[in-house]
């Protein structure tokens, strides 16, 4: 369940390689990607996100890929021979540098299950992927304060927004984590107070930044946003609506990922 909006970057698809990719804590692997279709790639900030197609076999299918993934470009992947078809997911730009032309992906790294996160474990430089530009969830409304929250997949998304945002933005920021040995340096305004939280291992994850998120004072009226498991990005945008009076325009969520439901 979200309801960011989808923009359609003019730079289509861009064909990348793996540079070079590292363990940087318990549970994240940074892949960097470059190339030189990568000058064609508009970095805006903040949670900007791409759809990540990630070969199954040689790589051959991916320049068959369509350039959008709208309602048909959806219907050319699926008329892929399925044996060959790329598998594709959502990843956040966690930092571009266009001065030497490569990205940063921060994968989380959640054990054997699914494609994205086991590929990313053992990505090596010169692997052939290939990426859509799908824009900001995050929206410039007019805001009093902020409250963000996520569990560990949003992490490069709220690590983006702290760095962009405005340096005299007031609120919180509440990340979760499996491990606090993930916890990141932010670059966050001084008048945001970035919460890390360790869920309990035999916790739903999510449970814990919902609750701690429900319970920081707010500013006025905030704009708020909220990404990760799904339960969490649902529950903190019925609870802003429906409890705080939250206007519906001032919150952003985005179920990231579904426990138990791969993509
Ligand atoms: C806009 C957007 C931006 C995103 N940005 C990032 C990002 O920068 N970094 C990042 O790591 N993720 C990010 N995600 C989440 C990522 O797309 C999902 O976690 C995705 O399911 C991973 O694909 P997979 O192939 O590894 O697993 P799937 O094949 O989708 O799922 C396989 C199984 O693994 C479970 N699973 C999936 N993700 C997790 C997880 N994180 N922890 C535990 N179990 C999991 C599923 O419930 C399922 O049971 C983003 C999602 C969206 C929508």
């Amino acid at each position: 369940m979200t309801n960011i909006t989808v923009t359609h970057a003019p730079s289509g698809l861009v064909p990348a390689e793996v540079v070079r990719s590292a363990r940087i804590s318990p549970n994240f692997v940074r892949v960097t990607l470059g190339g030189d279709d990568l000058r064609r790639f508009e970095g805006k900030g903040f949670d900007q996100w791409f759809r990540l197609a990630l070969p199954v076999d040689d790589g051959a299918a991916l320049e068959r890929l369509p350039q959008r993934v709208d309602t048909r470009g959806y219907l050319k992947y699926l008329m892929l021979p399925k044996a060959t078809r790329p598998v594709i997911r959502n990843y956040t730009v966690r930092q571009f540098r266009p001065e030497v032309g490569e990205l940063d992906i921060d994968f989380v790294v959640h054990g054997t299950e699914g494609v994205a996160g086991p590929w990313s474990a053992s990505a090596e430089p010169g692997e052939r992927v290939a990426f859509i530009d799908q824009g900001c969830g995050w929206k410039p409304v007019p805001a009093d304060s902020y409250l963000l929250a996520a569990d560990e997949t949003g992490l490069p998304a709220i690590a983006g927004i702290l760095r962009d945002l405005p340096r005299d933005a007031v609120g919180h920021a509440v990340i979760e984590l499996s491990d606090a040995a993930d916890a990141q340096e932010t670059d966050a305004p001084v008048g945001v107070t970035v919460h890390w939280v360790v869920r309990d291992p035999r916790a739903r994850p999510g449970a814990l930044a919902l609750a701690t998120a429900q319970s920081l004072a707010l500013v006025g009226t905030p704009y708020v946003f909220a990404v990760g498991e799904s339960a969490l990005a649902t529950g903190l945008r019925r609870w802003a609506v429906g409890e705080r009076g939250i206007p519906k325009q001032n919150v952003t969520f985005c179920g990231y990922w579904k426990l138990g439901v791969a993509h």
